[in-house]
Parts: C-alpha cells; sequence; structure tokens
C-alpha cells in the first residue's frame, strides 16, 4: 500500500518513489507509487496538484484498496520505474492553511456558542463548514473570527499524534471516528484534537490570518464560510482595487462610498420621477407626430416605427396612443422592445404579434389590444417591416 508522506509531514514537497502499478482508465494514467507526498481528495479536503517526473498530476484519488493513484494524461512510467514527485507549493499552502483554520473554527464554535460543525467543505477558493443550528447572528460571527485569529497570534504547535482505536477515549476529541486501528489525531496545543487525514500547518501562525466571509442557510443548517492565509490577504487586495475604484470615480474617500452611493440612489429615484411626469407629457405630442407617418394595408390604418424613449416601458403607451389616434395598428420599436398595440374595436394584434415573435424567436406576449416582446435585433427593422407588410397584405 502507498505510505503515505504527508501524513508525517505536511510541509515535504518533493520525493522520490517507485511506480507499483500503471494503468489506464478511461483514457486517462492512473500511477501508483510505493510512496506519495500527494494527498487523494478526501474528508473535504481537495488532492495536490504538482508533477511526476515533470508529468502534470490532473486528479489523485484513492483506491479502494487504500493506494493513492495520480491520475495524468501522459504516462509516467513502468511498473518497477523511479520517480521524483513535485507538488505544487501554493496549492499546499492554501489547503494547509484553510484546514488547520477548520479545526480552530470548529473548536471555538463548540465553545463559545455550543454548535457542533456536522460537514465540512475546503473547496478551491473558500472554506466553509456546516454547523448545526439554523441561526448565528452577526455578533457572534465577529466574536469567534476575533477568537480564531488571537489563537494564531498565540501561535499554537500543531501536531500529529497516531493511536489505536482502542486508546481514543484518552483523547478529547471533538468526534469519534468509526474507522478501526491506528488513528491520525491533529493536536493543536490543549486546544483541539482532532482525528484527521489532511495536511496543516505546523503552527497556528502559518495560517496568518482567517477571516470569514458569509454565512448562509443550507437545508436546516447554517453554512459558515470563510478564508485563510494567502487567500484572505489575496481577497482583502481585491476588494482594495474595487473599493479605490469606486472611490475615484464617487471622487470620494473609501469610508464615504456608502453616503455617496445613497446620494446616488436617491438622485436617480428623483430623476426617474421627473422623466415620467415629463414623458407623460410628451407621448400624445410624439404619437400625433408618428401619425403623419402611416400607411393603409387593406384598408388597415398602420404605423411601422422605430422610436426613442428614454424608458422602454412608456412603449407600450405609447403605441396605444398612437393607435387610437389612427384607429389601426401601431407596431414600435425601442432598443430590444417591439410593441403591437391596436385600436380595441378596429383589429385584433393576437394574431400578427404571435407569428412575428415565433418567426423572429422573440420572447413576451400580451393580449388583442397590447403585445410587447423582447430581443429584437435592431440591424433586422426593414426585414420585420418587410415581414408585417407582407402578412397583413395576404390577410
Ligand atoms: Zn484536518
Amino acid at each position: 500500500m502507498t505510505e503515505r508522506l504527508y501524513y508525517k509531514d505536511s510541509s515535504l514537497l518533493s520525493f522520490d518513489a517507485e511506480i507499483i502499478d500503471s494503468y489506464r482508465v478511461d483514457n486517462k494514467h492512473q500511477t501508483l507509487l510505493n510512496r506519495s507526498a500527494f494527498y487523494p481528495t478526501s474528508g473535504g479536503q481537495l488532492f495536490d496538484r504538482g508533477t511526476i517526473n515533470s508529468v502534470e498530476i490532473e486528479n489523485v484519488i484513492e483506491t479502494d484498496s487504500g493506494d493513492v493513484a495520480h491520475v495524468s494524461t501522459t504516462e509516467i512510467g513502468k511498473k518497477g520505474e523511479s520517480v521524483k514527485g513535485e507538488v505544487d507549493k501554493t496549492r499546499r499552502w492554501d489547503n494547509r492553511q484553510k484546514h488547520t483554520a477548520q479545526h480552530i473554527i470548529s473548536q471555538v464554535f463548540i465553545r463559545q456558542s455550543d454548535l457542533e460543525t456536522v460537514s465540512v467543505h475546503l473547496g478551491e477558493n473558500y472554506g466553509a463548514i456546516e454547523l448545526a443550528t439554523d441561526e448565528v447572528s452577526d455578533s457572534q460571527l465577529t466574536d469567534i473570527e476575533k477568537t480564531v485569529n488571537e489563537l494564531i497570534r498565540d501561535n499554537l504547535k500543531v501536531e500529529i499524534l497516531f493511536a489505536d482505536h482502542q486508546e481514543l477515549g484518552k483523547f478529547p476529541l471533538r468526534k469519534i471516528p468509526e474507522r478501526k486501528g491506528l488513528i491520525r489525531i491533529i493536536k493543536i496545543g490543549e486546544f483541539d484534537y482532532s482525528a484527521c487525514g489532511g495536511t496543516h500547518c505546523d503552527s497556528l501562525r502559518e495560517i496568518v490570518l482567517i477571516k470569514f466571509i458569509g454565512a448562509e442557510k443550507v437545508r436546516k443548517n447554517i453554512l459558515i464560510k470563510f478564508l485563510a492565509g494567502r487567500q484572505a490577504l489575496e481577497d482583502y487586495s481585491q476588494k482594495l482595487i474595487i473599493t479605490n475604484s469606486i472611490a475615484n470615480r464617487l471622487t470620494c474617500h473609501v469610508d464615504k462610498i456608502e453616503e455617496n452611493i445613497t446620494k446616488l440612489h436617491n438622485e436617480n429615484k428623483t430623476r426617474r420621477k421627473q422623466i415620467t411626469a415629463l414623458s407623460n407629457e410628451l407621448l400624445p405630442v410624439m404619437a400625433g407626430k408618428l401619425t403623419e407617418r402611416l400607411f393603409e394595408i387593406n384598408n388597415l390604418k398602420i404605423i411601422f416605427e422605430t422610436v426613442s424613449l428614454v424608458e422602454t416601458k412608456m412603449l407600450g403607451q405609447l403605441a396605444s396612443l398612437a393607435a387610437k389616434k389612427i384607429s389601426g395598428l401601431a407596431i414600435l420599436i425601442c432598443r430590444d422592445k417591439i410593441v403591437f398595440a391596436a385600436a380595441n374595436d378596429k383589429f385584433d394584434a393576437r394574431e400578427i404579434s404571435t407569428t412575428f415573435s415565433e418567426k423572429f424567436d422573440l420572447r413576451g406576449g400580451g393580449n388583442s389590444s397590447l403585445a410587447t416582446y423582447g430581443g429584437v435585433d435592431n440591424s433586422k427593422v426593414e426585414l420585420y417591416k418587410k415581414y408585417v407588410t407582407e402578412i397583413l397584405s395576404n390577410n
């Protein structure tokens, strides 16, 4: 069985090994080694990336027999050959920081809030724990985040112990594992003991920083998302770029962003109201202008025009006004919208609008006097007009 080098040393990134088996599964090569520092996906932690004999490792999995299989597109070598493995340092560190952070976060939730962790997700971009509760307050989160970061400052040592399953009663484990035989225990000072097979930091200060980034409901529980170490710092850098850029555009200091956005939002609301009021006065005038462009097919008066409106929601109103004025059919286009409006007693707009929307794959609908569709292609306006003319001529 593969000797798992990370069991005893999570800092080990380079190693020599021998191929004990090599085979193909679904167009990929799987290589088993007598020893490996590569972590296979398990226990909520993602596999290590890296290379073996310069061949890129795309996945690392546990086989049914308990070996570690290294998955690659190119064959690494044949059984009995010696190889050199290199584990990707950044991803290993991300996993170590995230995983160690998870242990202390879970323990602090028990101690400060009496909340058990029911599942752990250590994803590519963030870590998360699922807590057996339907509510966690912001102040609880703030307090716990403070405590976990104080633990990092206090720099407790992280040790790896091995104990037989029968001896586990000696350790204050958060959860007794179901697995029998020799059990690996991660001991963080006297603060936390967990049975765990993952890769962790050697001391808490190596986590550098823990930041909670969200709490959301999943099923009946709460999922607490967090960032640790490099990923927390990178997130901070990105957020800083974003907030600085917003502050620059608003020409204000970062701490005035919220105030300025509220001001802009309110101004926008007022402007919209003013636009609506002005448009209501303008619409009858526009409708009057449109009547000058009418044409007739089989005694039906028609307007087919592209118009410019600040808000497309006024398009229906304008078309209805125009249709009424000519006692006929008004078809108006504004940006990606098209409306069909008919003077009630003169024409039923349903058939033409449905046929048209199906022909040009537009989404929307309406009734006999007004139908609205989205998804208009403005380069096809002439084609639209030709199609409408054709249909109405054949009626
Ligand atoms: Zn762990």
